[in-house]
This record gives C-alpha cells, structure tokens and sequence, in this order.
C-alpha cells in the first residue's frame, strides 16, 4: 500500500471521504478531546477500551423495563427472554473468530474463561507437566498459568516455559516456537498463546503453530484478547483446542464487559454415545447453566452438559452485561470482519507511513511490518521519556496508552477511526 502524495491533510480527507465505512464512526459515542472540551479527542486506544455505540443506551433501558415491567416471567416472555438471552450471541460471536455457533459462548470475563477452560485441558500427566507461552506475556495470563501449574503441584520455576523475541529483537520468530515445540514438545501439556501480542501489536500464525503442537500432542489454547474483533481469525479450521476473549477491547461492550469461550467440536460430544460419555467425563468445574436446557429447570441431581460450548457456562448470565456485547456484535454482524479488516489494513498501513516520516525522532514501530503479521495496533517504542511523551500526547487531545518499560501503543480502529485522525496524531506527536 502507497499512501504517497496522501500524506497531507487534504490526502486524509479525500481518503476519508473515498472510505465506504467512514459513516460507521457516526454510530459511536466519541469522548471530548483532553485538549478542548469541545472538539472530540483522538480516540486511538480501542485496543484497551472501545467506545460505546449509540444504539446501548435505549437497549439497556429496554432491558430495565422488560425487569420492571415483567419481573420473573422475563426469563420466558421479555424482548429477549433471560432464559435463553447468550444463545442469539452465539452465532455472531462465531463469526468473529471463525468458528461453528455451538463452540462459543459469552460468559463470565477472559481470565476466568482460562481458568475455567484451562481446568478441563490443562491436564498435566507422567513426563507431560509443562505449559509453554509467548512472551511478552500479559501479567494476568502469567498469573494464571503460574496458578494453574501450582494447583496441579508443579513448580511454575520448572514446568513454565517461555518463549520471547531473541536479545536485541522485538518481536518473535515463528521458527523459535516451533523449534521450542520440537525440542520440548513430548514434555509440554499445554501451549498458551497470545493471538495478537498485546505490546508489540504482533498477530502469530495460529493455524501453523497450532498443527505443529499438535502434532507433538500439546493442546493449544488462545488468548484472543487482541485478536477478536481486530484480526480475520479460524480457530474452527486452525483445531486450535480451546480459546478466550474479552469483548471490551475490539469488540466494544464496555468496560468488564462479558468474555468469550471457544472449545472446538472435537471435545463436545457430539459424535456418538461413546464421545457424549468421554465428554461428560471430562474433568470440568460445572453449574447449572452449563446443563442442557430442557432439564436444566427440572433441577435434577445429574449433570447433562450441553453439546456445546456452553458447558463451560456456570450460571445464569448478567443480562445487564449480555446486552452491550449483543448491541455490539449486530455492528459487526452489518458490516462483517473481512471488510473491517480491508480498512483496518489501509488506515494502520497509513498511520506506519505517516510514522515512517517522523522516524528520526527517536521513535521506533516494534509493530512488524509485515500487515498479516499484524492487527491494527502499531506499538511505537520511544527511546526518551516515553512516559513524558505520553502525558504531551494526551495534553495535545490525543488518547492512546503507555505500556512500561517505554512503548506507546495506538490502534486505529476501523469501525470509528478515521484517516484525519491518523494525520492528525503524527501532526502532534512531531510537534511534541
Ligand atoms: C486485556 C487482557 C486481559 C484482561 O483480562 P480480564 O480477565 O478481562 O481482566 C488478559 N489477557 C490479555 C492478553 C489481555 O490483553
């Protein structure tokens, strides 16, 4: 992608006005600039918090009503029944990251999604103890896998395994996990892996590090709290065992918005009476939501798990929190990921070459240049007073956020961001 001779104010706007999407960012809510109460802010930090889209507001009131209106008998009779309020979300969710409707379900929140998934396929048995992750790696998934082995008996000194960028280098090289892979594969009971890295903005090849652990009889587990919503996923066809999202960051439902739970097929039980018995078994921490619906109300004493993700499923879902991430997977359902990603490609391709022009000023994209080795994030190291730069930033209108030890992250979202906003940051990050 050439963005050259459409580096200029006049070029963001022509490439705003020539995007069909550019009317989607009519749909949200834009917070006022830090600057100028009355101008809207740069909003470049959807990669930790997205905005709110206009249609929640009379949704959850809706919802308010259906309550006061109703009482219990909303479980059966409301807009959208409370009994059965996760099952729409299913399809749309799945759509998202590349899956069939029965192997996801929104629930609870993404450490606790891993915890829950990882109860039931980290099973660590004989030589095969060890968890293997990517690093940089997000401190609540180091303290979960660190508790996970702990609550097996494993010392996290001994059977945690990390695999980074080499000294020198940002990023990390796909040849360095899959030699990991070979080399302590037979020892490894599960590989954890980030999707999208959280600080370097790096999107991994899933679908081939997912087969090559495999092949080594790892299980494979994804943190997809980057990646959902941000970048084309296919955890179906990839076999990627079992998955976990947040929908705050991309998938804009709000702040502790209600995560997402992928299993793949395989471990359902939906391939025979022999495979239902071995699904039942399996070890998982189970509550009544997670029991199939027809008898779940016939409070019996024998759990039957539903032939779906939803196994997984504890209680009865927070309808208040269901319904941002419902409002806000019909945004994606309308507009569909593959073309939200054809724009995101050309607004973060023009935001790194507006970047490129400001090279010389002691900043560095970490990001890879490589656009299908990236979501829309671009993580800029700054070698002075990073956290200086930031609070200049912000003072300038501009909302993105600091990571330590020294990296800026900006995401420019495709679903709100525009391409005068991309200009419009580089303009203030040279002049700060
Ligand atoms: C945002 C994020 C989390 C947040 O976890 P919650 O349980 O939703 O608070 C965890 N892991 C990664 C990689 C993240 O990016």
């Amino acid at each position: 992608m050439d963005f050259t001779g459409k580096l200029d104010e006049a070029g963001a706007r022509a490439l705003d006005a020539g995007s069909e999407l550019a009317s989607t960012r009519e749909r949200f809510l834009i917070p006022p600039s830090p600057a100028h109460e009355s101008r809207e802010a740069i909003y470049l930090c959807g990669n930790s918090l997205g905005l709110q889209p206009k249609t929640l507001r009379p949704a959850l009131l809706a919802e308010l009503d259906d309550w006061g209106r109703l009482g219990v008998e909303g479980h059966f009779h409301g807009k959208h029944p409370w009994f059965s309020a996760h099952e729409p979300l299913r399809a749309p969710a799945a759509r998202l990251v590349g899956a069939e409707p029965h192997e996801v379900v929104v629930m609870n929140s993404l450490t606790v999604n891993l915890h829950l998934l990882m109860a039931s396929f980290f099973r660590p048995e004989g030589q095969r103890t060890k968890i293997l992750i990517d690093a940089p790696t997000f401190p609540s998934d180091v303290y979960a896998v660190k508790s996970q082995l702990r609550f097996h008996g494993l010392d996290p000194a001994e059977h945690l395994l990390v695999v980074g960028p080499r000294d020198g280098e940002h990023t990390l090289r796909t040849e360095d996990v899959l030699e990991t892979l070979e080399r302590e594969g037979d020892r490894i009971a599960l590989l954890l892996l980030g999707g999208v890295n959280y600080y370097t903005g790096q999107l991994l090849p899933l679908g081939k590090v997912t087969s090559a652990a495999q092949a080594k009889g790892c299980v494979v587990g994804v943190d997809l709290a980057h990646a959902a919503g941000n970048a084309v996923l296919k955890l179906h066809e990839w076999g990627v065992d079992f998955a976990a999202w947040c929908n705050y960051k991309y998938i804009n439902s709000g702040p502790g918005a209600l995560g997402g739970a992928f299993v793949h097929e395989r471990h359902l039980g939906r391939g025979g009476a022999e495979d239902f018995a071995a699904f039942t078994a399996r070890p998982r921490f189970e509550g009544w939501w997670g029991n199939e619906p027809e008898s779940r109300f016939q409070m019996g004493p024998e759990f039957v798990p539903v032939k779906a993700a939803d196994a997984w499923q504890l209680s009865n879902p927070p309808i208040l929190a269901l319904t941002p991430v419902r409002v806000s997977l019909e945004l994606f359902e309308e507009i569909g990921i593959d073309r939200l990603r054809e724009k995101s490609l050309r607004l973060t391709g023009y935001l790194e070459q507006l970047l490129d022009g400001i090279s010389d000023q002691g900043l560095e994209v970490i990001t890879p240049r490589d656009p299908d080795q990236r979501g829309c994030q671009l993580s800029i190291l700054a070698h002075n007073d990073p956290e200086g730069l930031h609070a200049r930033l912000q003072a300038a209108g501009v909302i993105c956020d600091f990571r330590r030890p020294n990296v800026i992250r900006v995401a420019p979202v495709p679903l709100y961001n525009t391409f005068l906003d991309c200009y419009e940051f580089a303009e203030v990050l040279r002049g700060v």
